[in-house]
């Protein structure tokens, strides 16, 4: 064998943690190796998460449109027809664009690309399975974990990806299905039903909890959210387990039972859909060679510059702590590097924002009202409707509300949760504000542009310490 190579710094895992501290580790001068075996830079993310779920979000979402809401805004439209294999076809276009990006920044940035499944020999060498065959070994001074996550299996239901699905599956059919079960009313659960339901296919959701949205989601935003949904065609069970399922012939049958127990009833569908939440990945690392453990949720145990107990070998993004989310990563990439560098890094785990891509979007950051209760903080809370914003009103879309919650005592900014149009793009607004400590007033106080949806994201600011002037 020949002898492994030295390197500075070596990432195992080319997703969005992963990739981006193997370019931030570039540009900072160190020697960088990327290990990937996907055969694709990205990760779930660009693959099979973030970027795909957006191509057939938006999509579908001017399907329904056309077909749903055009006659009001005076455009008649003749024959409209679903061409399901281009969609996936635009999808696959945007995802094969985006990663081959990162490959060019990877050269540009002097980031060696090695193709292959990596685990540790020893705390300082990682073995490489390479995807073209054969083997080789690299030897990192640090070595980084950037190994993701993974869809949690639902007992007793095989995933095949077709009848029985994981997000992947549910990414890539090639027809409709008449009907659809979701198992799971998260994230994954309603971005994924709402395609399908656009589309054309009978969605329903079960969901174990008493609200959808997965954590974090305020209950009031969730209230609203469903609603709407609803309307949308979308139908749900709350309060509902799945109990057992089964795939057999061209239906899945799942048996269902209300939460605190009693009425059972089974529901049927031709694709099932599991949403259940995801697990960090770490088959396969070897870890038992060099000793780490993982926590009782299967997730690498760091301190807050992290590291594991082995200080050379830190771990980032969806197989350690803190929300799955691919900004979460790529902030963690870049303060990974930096305390490796520098000593020192930052992340802000109280100013991280969420976005559920469905229509409207569903946006927050900061604490909910539930939160702030429990931890017996006073607050007030202020609200503003998008039926009173000019640029809704102006656009037919007027669904939704901005809520600002702020100290009782001081005014400063504690949580803002948003359904509405663009809510995606207006939290960055909002999460800058936690980020500077802001009060409420002086987001009341910053002049906003009219006629714009962030006038709402002002006058919510406005209604929380004082009056808001259109409602
Ligand atoms: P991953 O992206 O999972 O990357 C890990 C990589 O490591 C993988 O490519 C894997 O092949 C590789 N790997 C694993 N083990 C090895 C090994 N031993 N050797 C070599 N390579 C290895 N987040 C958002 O913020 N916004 C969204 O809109 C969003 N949408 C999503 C939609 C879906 C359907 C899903 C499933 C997820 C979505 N997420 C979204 C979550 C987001 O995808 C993850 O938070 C993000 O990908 C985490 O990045 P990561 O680098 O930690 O892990
Ligand atoms: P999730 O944790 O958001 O939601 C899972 C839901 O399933 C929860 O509401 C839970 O109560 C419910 N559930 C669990 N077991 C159940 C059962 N047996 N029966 C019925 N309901 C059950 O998880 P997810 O939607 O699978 O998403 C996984 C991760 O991916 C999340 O961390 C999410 O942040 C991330 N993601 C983010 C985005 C985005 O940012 N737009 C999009 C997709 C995924």
């Amino acid at each position: 064998a020949t002898e492994a190579e030295d390197y500075d710094v070596v990432l195992i895992g080319g997703g969005v943690a992963g990739y981006v501290a193997a370019i931030k580790a570039g540009q900072e001068g160190m020697k960088v190796a990327c290990i990937e075996k996907r055969g694709a830079l990205g990760g779930t993310c660009l693959n099979v998460g973030c970027i795909p779920s957006k191509s057939l979000l938006n999509n579908s979402h001017m399907y329904h449109q056309i077909l749903h809401d055009t006659k009001k805004r005076g455009i008649e439209v003749g024959d409209v027809k679903l061409n399901l294999a281009q969609m996936m076809k635009a999808k696959d276009e945007s995802v094969n664009g985006l990663t081959k990006g990162i490959e060019f920044l990877f050269k540009k940035n002097k980031v060696d690309y090695i193709k292959g499944t990596g685990a540790f020999a020893s705390e300082h060498e990682v073995r490489v399975n390479l995807v073209d065959g054969g083997e080789m070994s690299v030897r990192g001074k640090n070595i980084i974990i950037a190994t993701g996550s993974e869809s949690t299996p639902f007992p007793g239901l095989e995933i095949d990806e077709e009848k029985v699905v994981t997000s992947t599956g549910a990414l890539a059919l090639k027809e409709v299905p008449k009907r659809m079960v979701v198992i799971g009313g998260g994230i994954i659960g309603l971005e994924m039903a709402s395609v399908w339901s656009r589309l054309g296919s009978e969605v329903s959701v079960i969901e174990f909890l008493g609200q959808i949205g997965g954590p974090g989601m305020d209950s009031d935003i969730a209230k609203q959210t469903q609603k709407i949904l609803q309307r949308q065609g979308l139908k749900f069970k709350l309060n509902t387990k799945v109990t057992s399922g089964e795939a057999s012939g061209d239906v899945v049958k799942l048996e269902l039972e209300a939460a605190k127990g009693g009425k059972n009833e089974t529901i049927e569908a031709e694709v099932c859909l599991v949403a259940i939440g995801r697990r960090p990945y770490t088959a396969g690392l070897g870890l038992e060679n060099i000793g780490i453990e993982l926590d009782e949720r299967k997730r690498l145990v760091i301190d807050q510059e992290y590291r594991t107990k082995i200080p050379h070998i830190r771990v980032i993004g969806d197989c350690t702590f803190g929300p799955m989310l691919a900004h979460k990563a790529e902030e963690e990439a870049v303060a990974a590097i930096e305390y490796i560098k520098k000593g020192f890094g930052h992340v802000n785990y109280g100013a991280i924002p969420s976005v559920m891509y469905t229509h409207p979007e569903v946006a927050w950051v900061g604490q909910n009202e539930a939160e702030l209760k429990e931890a017996g903080v006073k607050y007030n809370v202020g609200t503003f409707p998008f039926t009173a914003n000019s640029r809704a009103k102006t656009n037919l879309e007027t669904d939704g509300m901005v809520k600002m919650l702020s100290d009782k005592e001081t005014d400063r900014i504690l949580g803002i949760h948003i359904i509405g149009p663009n809510a995606g793009e207006m939290i960055a607004e909002g999460t800058l504000a936690l980020e500077y400590g802001a009060s409420s007033e002086d987001v009341a106080r910053t002049c906003h542009a009219h006629p714009t949806l962030a006038e709402a994201f002002k006058e919510a600011a406005m209604s929380t310490y004082s009056h808001a002037i259109h409602s």
